[in-house]
């Protein structure tokens, strides 16, 4: 089977500015992209708050960004995950390109908007159709402009768009609306705000750009237009999860991918980036933070892996000294090792087990400091130390 040392998965912002970092890391980095390169910048126009590039089109910015990641080095294929498999110490990628091994994955598989199905809302996609209020609400100074949904996200957005444009019409489908009921209350607030319950989105008009939207009424049928410049779509997101199908990588109950500050997984050496994470603002700014953190943790993951293996697992003997990096008594005890290993000591590999609780768990440690001795890859013995002279003699005893 293919051998690599990085896989990302999906080639948006994240995944391919964890494709940089991994391979300015010395990384052997592959990056599988199942649709296009860039990903969701590549519906939007104009993109103008991605901080030093004052305005740009979503697929500029998508095609410098591959060609950054490709120039470092990074492999690119287009291919599709399936699925993933993380029994063992590898993860196997299974794409439908083959399977593929890596001893650390990223998922960057971002996100995908459901549309509201009306008709024009395809054919004005980018000029005047809109997903995203942070994005597009800035353009829309002064003017009119429809919101379809009424969940939170909607009506939030609603609100926020009244920074721009002088008036923001709810149009919803159900007679309420199924926000919170603080944003409902706040957009209620609003005077620039008009609700249209009960509504339903029928047709965009206009010629090159959005003149109107057309409606009619779910109550009695009746139909009507409204004038508007832009018209804003909120009735849901998903991530693009479906390939985690055995439950091995922890979702929230809507599906996105929860992390730790390192974009670990609850999955060993799987980390997630960008907008399949369970998190609040969900940017290109916030992706490509998320895709070097996560190539980085993934570098660290890997040189420890590779560290433990041949320091701890591999050899006949070895004895390590797990302890807490953040207690000054166990750190000193850890310098005194150290001392003693290079004065002719025995060697012994400190672990930090404060934050390295994957390898506490693999050793069976509950308490810090703990010393133990591996033989042939299986702990042989335990014991707790109080001083030096404990490290001496267990390391000199061979019971
Ligand atoms: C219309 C629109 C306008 C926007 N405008 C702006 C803006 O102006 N400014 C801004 O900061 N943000 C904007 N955004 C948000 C921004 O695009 C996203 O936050 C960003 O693209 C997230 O990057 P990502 O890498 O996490 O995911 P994505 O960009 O979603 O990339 C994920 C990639 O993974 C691939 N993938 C998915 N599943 C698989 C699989 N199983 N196997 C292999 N590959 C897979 C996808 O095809 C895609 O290429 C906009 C979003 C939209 C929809």
């Amino acid at each position: 089977m293919e051998r690599r040392q990085l896989v990302i998965i999906g080639s948006g912002p994240a995944g391919l500015t964890a494709a940089i970092y991994g391979r300015r890391s010395g990384l052997d980095t592959l990056i599988l992209e199942g649709g296009l390169c860039g990903g969701q910048i590549n519906n939007t126009a104009e993109i103008a708050n991605y901080p030093g590039i004052k305005t740009t089109s979503g697929i500029d910015l998508a095609g410098a960004m591959r060609e950054h990641a490709s120039d470092f080095g990074a492999e690119l294929r287009e291919c599709t995950v399936e699925s993933l498999c993380l029994g063992g110490d590898d993860k196997i990628v299974r794409t439908d390109k083959g399977d593929i091994s890596a001893d650390a994955v990223i998922i960057a598989t971002g996100s995908t908007y459901n549309k509201a199905g009306f008709k024009g809302e395809d054919d004005f996609a980018g000029r005047g159709v809109a997903y995203c209020a942070v994005c597009d609400g800035p353009m829309y100074q002064d003017e009119s402009v429809a919101v379809i949904g009424g969940g939170n996200t909607a009506v939030e957005e609603a609100d926020y768009l009244t920074e721009f444009a002088s008036k923001v019409y709810i149009v919803h489908r159900r007679e309420a609306l199924r926000a919170n009921s603080i944003a409902i209350e706040r957009a209620k607030a609003n005077p620039k705000i008009e609700m249209l319950l009960g509504w339903v989105p029928d047709e965009i008009t206009g010629g090159d750009s959005v003149r109107g939207l057309r409606l009619h009424s779910l109550k009695d049928g009746q139909a009507k237009e409204i004038a508007v410049e832009g018209v804003f779509v909120f009735v849901g997101t998903k991530p693009n999860t479906g390939f985690l199908k055995d439950g091995s990588v922890q979702v929230s109950d809507r599906g996105w991918i929860k992390t730790d500050d390192m974009m670990e997984t609850s999955a060993e050496g799987v980390f997630a980036a960008g907008d399949v994470r369970d998190k609040f603002l969900r940017q290109v700014a916030t992706a490509v933070g998320d895709g070097a953190t996560a190539a980085m943790a993934a570098y660290d993951y890997i040189s420890n892996q590779h560290y433990l293996k041949s320091a701890l697992f591999e050899p006949d003997r070895a004895v390590a000294l797990l302890i807490s990096s953040i207690d000054s008594d166990h750190l000193a005890l850890a310098r005194e090792t150290d001392g003693w290993a290079s004065s002719g000591g025995t060697p012994v590999v400190v672990i930090d087990g404060h934050h390295n609780l994957r390898i506490r768990e693999k050793l069976g440690v509950r308490e810090l400091p703990s010393l133990v001795e591996m033989r042939g890859g299986v702990k042989a013995r335990e014991a707790k130390p109080s001083s030096i002279e404990d490290i001496k003699s267990f390391c000199g005893s061979n019971e």
